[in-house]
């Protein structure tokens, strides 16, 4: 697995500058905080990652996959948590995942499968049957992180998961995700918030729009 690559990617809204020159890469395996404060260009790094938005200049491969010009080979390797909550509130847990498996061309034995797979990867596996609006918030983060998995990408990105969230299910996510790095997922994960980055293996730090660091943690507490 190759994980992902950005490479000098930059992004216009009118003549406001939102990404200048952007690279670094994701490889597969890894926990990779984007740090950065509101307005560093997080959420247009992501739009772009996501396709939601485009740009001329630069290049994104998402598991080898150059999102440009086989864009469907990478948008399917890749799994998305947005930072607003998307969930069918009415519905059980297990119906939302099926629902966006079927986006997913998955259906019968083999979308309730990768669900299971899913759900269990988050502990969650025992809440399929219950309404989304009966779980916590932390759970329904958790459940939205299953569904980012249910057609087995190799990257999950993550917008701000713990915005809103108590110190207890903060702390739950985060070793979710993890476990999910060790197993092999290449991980991205936006935050502005200092103490998500401690746990990260790699932070890229984002500001108004440039990398301005590239390296783990521990170089950003010695002082560059
Ligand atoms: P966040 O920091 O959580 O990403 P923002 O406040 O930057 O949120 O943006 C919230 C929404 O408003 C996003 O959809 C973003 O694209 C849009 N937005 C942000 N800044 C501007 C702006 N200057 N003009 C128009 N839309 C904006
Ligand atoms: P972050 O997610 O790190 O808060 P954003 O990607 O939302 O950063 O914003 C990066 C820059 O782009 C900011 O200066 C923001 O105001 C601007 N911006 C974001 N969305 C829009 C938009 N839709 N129109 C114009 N400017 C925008």
């Amino acid at each position: 697995m190759t994980g992902l690559e950005v490479s000098h990617v930059s992004y216009r809204y009118g003549a406001r500058k939102a990404l200048d020159d952007v690279s670094f890469s994701v490889e597969a395996g890894r926990f990779c905080a984007l740090f950065g404060p509101n307005g560093a260009g997080k959420s247009t790094l992501f739009a772009l990652l996501t396709r939601l938005i485009v740009t001329g200049e630069g290049r994104i491969r998402i598991g080898g996959f150059d999102i440009a010009r086989t864009p469907r080979a990478a948008l399917a390797r890749i799994g998305v948590v947005f930072q607003q909550q998307t969930l069918d509130l009415d519905m059980t847990v297990r119906r939302n995942l099926t629902y966006f498996a079927g986006l997913h061309g998955l259906s019968g034995r083999s979308a309730a499968e990768a669900i299971d797979a899913a759900l269990a990867q988050l502990g969650m596996a025992e809440r399929a049957d219950e309404q989304v609006r009966a779980l916590n918030g932390g759970h329904r983060r958790r459940m939205e992180i299953a569904r980012a998995l249910v057609h087995r990408p190799e990257i999950l990105l993550l917008d701000e998961p713990t915005v809103g969230l108590d110190a207890a299910s903060r702390q739950a996510i985060t070793d979710h995700v993890h476990l999910l790095a060790e197993r092999g997922l290449a991980v991205l994960w936006a935050t502005h918030l200092v103490d998500e980055i401690q746990a990260a293996d790699q932070v890229v730090v984002l500001h108004r729009g440039k990398v301005l660091s590239n390296g783990t943690a521990g170089d950003l507490a010695g002082g560059q």
